[in-house]
C-alpha cells in the first residue's frame, strides 16, 4: 500500500487528536526531569498513551483507524516532544515501526495487526545491532524449523520502548537448517527478513525465547529505556514474515526520518521557550567585562538579542522544512526526484533540524551561562538529549554520501 493511500482525516476531525497530544505533553513535561534523573522508562505513561488511542492515528479507515496523515502525526509528535523529548522518543518508535510495517504488510496481516493497534497495543522496532547500527545486515539468525516458521537467535542493541511493547517488528537473516548465514552478499541481503510478532515479557523482562537486558546507560534520552533485546529461540511463524528487510526499510524510510525530525523540531521549540523565559528576566547587577555598568539586563545585550533571534529563525526553518517535506510526501512530489535521491532528500528535513537543534542546545548553554552547566537543569538536558539526533537515520554524513555519489555519476553530469 502506498504511503498516503486512504489517509483522509480532516483538519477539523484532527483537532481532538491533537488535544490528546497536548494533554500527554503537559504530563510528560511534569514528570520528564524525574525520569531523566532516575534513568528509567516513564512507566506511568503507558496506560495514558494506550487510553489516548493516539497510537492508531495513522491507521487507515479501511482498517478501523482515523486515517491521519504523516503531517498530522508529525504535529502530534512535535507537541509531545515539546513536553519531554526523551519520553516522546520512546513512543516515536511505535509510530516509526508502525509506519514502516504498514507500508509493507499484506492484506491479511494488515487486518490482524492493525486490529491490535486500534485496541491500544504498542509496537516497537529493534533493528540495530552492535557491529553496525541501522545499516548493518542482521547477524541475528532466523533458523528454519522442521514444522515451519523460524526460531530467532541474536541481540538487538537498541530496543527503545521494549518495556511497554506488545508487538515486535525486527529483522533476522534466514539461515540454512544448521544456522549458517549465506556467504554470498546478494543472497545475504535477500535472506534478511522483516517480521512481526507478539511480544510478551514478564515484569523481569523475560519471555518465551526472548528477554530484555536492562543495560541502558547513555549520555541522554534516559527515559527512552533503550535496552538490549536478546532473542534466544524466539518463535516466529511463517505467516509473520513481512518482506525483505532492506527493500522494506528503504521504500518507507520517511516514517523514520520525518518522525525523528518531528522529535527534534519539538525540542527546538522547547529550547527557544526555556531560553526566552530565562534570559528575558535575568539581570547581572553590577559588572565589569565586555559591558561595564551598574546593572546589566541580559535581554538587552547585543549578542543575546542576536542569539535569541538566530534561534527563532532556526525554529521557523525547522517547521518549514518539516511540514513542507511531509506535504511533498502527501502530494506525491517525491516522485519527481530521481529514485536514488528520494531517501536522502526526504532525510534532509531530519538532518537540517538535527543540526539546528544541536546548535541551539549548545547556544542556550552559553547564553544562559554557568548555571546551565549544573546537573538537573533543563539546559544541560537539552545538550545531552539533542546529541541523540546525530545517530538516528539518516545521519548527515550518510545523507551527503548518498547525494554526492549520485551527483558524481558521469551520466548525471549530462542532465
Ligand atoms: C536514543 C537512541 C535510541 C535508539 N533506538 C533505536 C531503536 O529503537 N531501534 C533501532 O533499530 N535503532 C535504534 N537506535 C540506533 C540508531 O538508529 C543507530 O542504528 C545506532 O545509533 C548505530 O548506528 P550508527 O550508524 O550511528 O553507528 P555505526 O553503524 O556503528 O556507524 C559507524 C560510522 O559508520 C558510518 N556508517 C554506518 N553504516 C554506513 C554505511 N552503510 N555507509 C556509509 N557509512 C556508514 C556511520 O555514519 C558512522 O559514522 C537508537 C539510537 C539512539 C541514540
Amino acid at each position: 500500500m502506498t504511503l498516503e493511500h486512504g489517509r483522509t482525516l480532516s483538519d477539523e476531525d484532527f483537532e481532538p487528536w491533537f488535544a490528546k497530544a497536548q494533554e500527554l505533553s503537559e504530563y510528560f513535561r511534569e514528570i520528564g526531569m524525574k525520569y531523566d534523573a532516575e534513568n528509567t522508562f516513564a512507566y506511568p505513561t503507558i496506560p495514558l498513551f494506550k487510553d489516548s488511542r493516539l497510537g492508531s492515528l495513522i491507521v487507515p479507515p479501511a482498517y478501523g483507524g482515523p486515517g491521519g496523515n504523516i503531517l498530522q502525526l508529525s504535529k502530534v509528535i512535535t507537541e509531545m516532544s515539546r513536553g519531554d523529548s526523551a519520553i516522546t522518543l520512546a513512543y516515536n518508535m511505535h509510530f516509526i515501526t508502525l509506519g514502516i510495517v504498514m507500508s509493507n504488510m499484506g492484506e491479511v496481516q494488515m487486518k490482524k495487526w492493525l486490529d491490535k493497534i486500534n485496541e491500544g497495543s504498542i509496537i516497537f522496532g529493534p533493528w540495530s545491532e552492535q557491529r553496525a547500527g541501522f545499516s548493518g545486515l542482521a547477524d541475528t539468525k532466523a533458523i528454519p524449523q522442521p514444522g515451519g516458521g523460524w526460531k530467532i537467535y541474536g541481540k538487538k542493541m537498541w530496543g527503545t520502548l521494549g518495556e511497554a511493547a506488545d508487538i515486535v517488528v525486527s529483522s533476522a537473516t534466514i539461515t540454512d537448517a544448521d544456522g549458517n548465514i549465506p556467504t554470498d552478499f546478494e543472497e545475504r541481503v535477500a535472506a534478511e527478513m522483516m517480521y512481526i510478532n507478539d511480544f510478551e515479557v514478564d515484569e523481569n523482562g523475560i519471555g518465551d525465547g526472548v528477554r530484555i537486558e536492562k543495560t541502558w546507560n547513555a549520555l541522554g534520552m534516559h527515559a527512552t529505556g533503550t535496552h538490549v533485546i536478546v532473542f534466544d529461540g524466539f518463535y516466529v511463524p511463517e505467516e509473520n514474515y513481512v518482506c525483505e528487510n532492506r527493500t522494506g526499510l528503504f521504500s518507507s524510510l520517511e516514517w523514520a526520518s520525518l518522525l525523528f525530525a518531528s522529535i527534534y523540531y519539538g525540542m527546538s521549540l522547547r529550547i527557544l521557550e526555556e531560553t526566552r523565559a530565562t534570559l528575558a528576566k535575568k539581570h547581572l547587577g553590577a559588572v565589569f567585562g565586555a559591558i561595564a555598568a551598574s546593572d546589566v539586563k541580559v535581554g538587552q545585550v547585543g549578542h543575546i538579542i542576536d542569539g535569541v533571534g538566530d534561534m527563532a529563525v532556526r525554529v521557523e526553518q525547522n517547521r518549514r522544512i518539516l511540514w513542507q517535506t511531509c506535504n511533498d510526501v502527501i502530494d506525491g512530489y517525491d516522485e519527481e526526484w530521481p529514485i536514488e535521491l528520494r531517501v536522502p532528500y526526504i532525510g534532509l528535513a531530519k538532518t537540517t533540524i538535527a543540526s539546528n537543534t544541536t546548535w541551539m542546545a549548545q547556544k542556550a548553554m552559553s547564553m544562559v551561562g554557568g548555571s546551565a552547566f549544573r546537573k538537573g537543569t533543563i539546559f544541560e538536558r537539552f545538550y545531552r538529549d539533542s546529541c541523540a539526533a546525530l545517530y538516528q537515520p539518516l545521519n548527515a554524513d550518510q545523507t551527503y554520501s548518498f547525494i554526492g555519489e549520485y551527483m558524481l555519476q558521469p551520466d548525471e553530469l549530462n542532465d
